[in-house]
């Protein structure tokens, strides 16, 4: 695809380490082509200890805006001016928007798992949530899923350093949503995860295993699946992991991580340009 920069050409940029595998430069400058806007997008490979620097950079270059991504998210919401009302309770971002030099971040995960939800047809007001996880994504997701209306949220992690989020998760969520239920519990006690998943609505698997190396592992059982629950992965890489496959040999509504990857993308796209993302352009572009 041919691309015209000239000096007026305004700059979006990704942080992080490593970014060189990320395929956001690829959609964010299809998208902003596509749509006739003087953009243009790149990575920069930032560490942790040079992030006040890059923040700094942002404003100098007068950078419109940022994507973060691993391991910059925490120390990048402690930088900016201003934090959107998720990205405070989670304490991370992986947006910023740059409005005349006052920085804004934002965190699009959770919304874009609530999206991807809401594309397969599924609302998640009112809805039961087992979430295995207490990682990035898992804590996102669970925060966005209580802002945006889920009943109640049952979060099981193994026992490691992770396990302490899902306790913060659940002391923030009980100040900021006290009308959802948030438990959290060990994941080595597989009878009740049995019963948690028995009673919900939808399942999520927001751990590392299903992703590659972990790939053909799932946490979570075949015969604690059933054909009326909605199981979502927030692993993408594989396309499919076990459990997606596990919950469509049952026949249950099965949506695999690949949508949440867009839609989180296509928020801070919003964000960025205030339009929308084109994502069927983009999705056919890119098949
Ligand atoms: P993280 O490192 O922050 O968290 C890792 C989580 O995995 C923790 O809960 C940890 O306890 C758990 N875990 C690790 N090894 C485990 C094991 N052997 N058994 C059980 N649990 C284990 O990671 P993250 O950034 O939250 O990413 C999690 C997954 O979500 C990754 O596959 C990542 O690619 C994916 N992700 C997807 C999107 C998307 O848009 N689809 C966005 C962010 C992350």
């Amino acid at each position: 695809m041919e691309k015209h920069i000239s000096g007026t050409t305004g700059l979006f940029t990704l942080l992080g380490t490593p970014v060189g595998h990320s395929g956001s430069p690829a959609m964010y400058n299809f998208s902003f082509q596509n749509q006739g806007l003087d953009y243009a997008y790149m990575a920069f490979d930032v560490k942790k200890e040079q992030m006040p620097e890059a923040i700094e950079a942002l404003k100098l270059f007068k950078v419109r805006g940022s994507n973060v991504t691993m391991p910059c998210k925490t120390v990048a919401a402690s930088l900016v001016d201003d934090l959107s009302p998720a990205a405070k309770i989670i304490g991370a971002i992986n947006v910023i928007v740059n409005d005349d030099g006052k920085l804004t971040g934002h965190i699009t995960d959770g919304i874009g798992f609530v999206r991807n939800l809401k594309e397969n047809g599924i609302d998640i007001k009112g809805k039961k949530l087992v979430v295995i996880g207490a990682g990035g994504a898992a804590t996102a997701l669970q925060v966005q899923a209580a802002l945006d209306g889920a009943k109640s949220i049952s979060i099981f992690n193994q026992d490691d350093e992770f396990f302490s989020n899902a306790e913060e998760t659940k002391e923030k969520l009980e100040d900021e949503t006290p009308e959802v239920d948030v438990d959290v519990y060990p994941l080595s006690n597989q009878e009740l995860l049995k019963e948690e998943i028995e009673n919900a609505d939808i399942l999520v698997n927001a751990t590392i295993v299903g992703m590659k190396p972990l790939d053909g592992q799932s946490l979570v059982d075949k015969s604690m699946l059933r054909s009326d629950l909605i199981v979502a992965d927030t692993v993408y890489n594989p396309l499919k992991t076990k459990l997606i496959e596990d919950a469509e040999e049952i026949g249950a509504k099965a949506i695999p991580g690949k949508g949440m990857l867009l839609w989180q993308g296509a928020e801070a796209y919003k964000l960025f340009t205030g339009k929308e993302m084109p994502t069927d352009e983009y999705q056919a572009y890119e098949k």
